[in-house]
């Protein structure tokens, strides 16, 4: 009999709460994910001294690894330290470097890893991609999705504002993000995933029509949780394209300009704003301006510090960050000077 069903892969378990980090021994009980109980922990520079203090006497200190640099050499240097300490699993608590270092790390080694986010600046909390330094650029890497899930919102709300408005930018692309799948099913005839579509689709429509305020418990729990189901869409999906399309490749092309200090999320806002213009649809670049305004976030390039000509050279730059994806910017096959036209037009709308 044929399986009417498909598998898809998930975390064991998801737990977002205030004080979470408190109960990490029950989480890795529940999920059995560590068989001889030789669990490594690691944490990184920001939180690293409170993450320590929070986790009491759960785990041996001898056990704790701190990482600050967020390379792939550091990746490969732990993994090389965890083999050696016959760990046989890995918890990552921190921010996106760590728990992307940690991730590539026990993807080497064939670990179980727990992500214990302390913030909510991006959606790799659940996602299987690590974004490392790699050189001078940043490289993204597909690893092992995290076997288990936790969200301390006590930490997350002590976290700059900032972070949150990056996680808010970085979920609610998906809606442009999701827009270029749909268009490069229609051209290209790539295929679609419904189930990922509804799952990044789904995530940033919450935070789209969630209420509460940016530092309020109520929005930061369905932030979390959306962009955990985020991560699950790219894992249904086996690729980052319910969550990337046009507003990231801009973001990639001001990485690689040089863009000054904006975080992920606030740039991909930004992209996402401008790709969802260029496809002409005018209530949803309006919503999204509501919706980035509610919560501070930038909507024109100007206000992350970015010039005109540094956004231009961006967007035009942004298809080679990709070339395997399609998006409306292939597919607009703009020249420096319809972009400089549409973002005169952009900015006589929102600047
Ligand atoms: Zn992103």
């Amino acid at each position: 009999m044929p399986l009417l069903a498909r598998m898809l892969t998930a975390p064991l378990q998801v737990e977002v709460s205030a004080g979470a980090i408190s109960s990490l021994n029950e989480l890795l009980a529940a999920c059995r994910i560590s068989r001889e109980g030789q669990v490594a922990v690691v944490v990184g520079p920001g939180m690293g001294c409170e993450v320590v203090a929070a986790l009491g006497d759960q785990i041996d200190p001898a056990r704790i690894i701190h990482v600050e640099r967020g390379s792939v050499d550091e990746a490969a240097e732990l993994a090389t330290r965890l083999n050696q300490e016959s760990v046989d699993a890995v918890v990552g608590i921190g921010g996106g470097r760590t728990l992307d270092v940690t991730k590539f790390a026990a993807t080497r080694l064939g670990l179980p890893m727990v992500a214990v986010a302390t913030n909510l600046a991006h959606d790799g909390i659940a996602s299987p991609v690590s974004v490392l330094q790699h050189g001078s650029s940043r490289r993204s890497y597909g690893v092992a999705a995290p076997a288990a899930v936790m969200v301390d919102l006590d930490f997350v709300a002590r976290a700059p504002l900032r972070f949150v408005r990056s996680g808010v930018g970085d979920v609610v692309s998906n809606i442009s993000a999701i827009a270029d799948w749909r268009l490069a099913h229609e051209i290209m005839g790539e295929p679609i995933d419904g189930v990922a579509v509804a799952l990044a689709s789904t995530a940033a429509e919450a935070v789209v029509a969630q209420s509460g305020t940016t530092t309020g418990m109520p929005f930061l729990m369905c932030l979390a949780q959306s962009l955990i189901l985020s991560g699950i869409a790219m894992s249904a999906a086996g690729t980052s394209r319910p969550c990337s399309g046009a507003c990231h490749e801009i973001s990639h092309a001001l990485d690689h300009l040089g863009s000054g200090d904006s975080m992920h999320g606030e740039q991909v806002g930004v992209g996402a704003m401008f790709a969802t213009f260029l496809r002409g649809d005018h209530s949803r670049v309006d919503q999204l301006a509501e919706v980035f305004r509610r919560h501070g976030l930038a909507i024109t390039p100007a206000e992350l510090g970015i010039s005109p000509e540094r956004f231009v050279e961006a967007v035009l730059y942004g298809p080679s960050t990709r070339p395997d994806r399609f998006t409306i910017l292939e597919h607009l096959q703009l020249d420096a000077q319809s972009v400089g036209a549409a973002y005169s037009e952009y900015l006589e709308r929102f600047g």
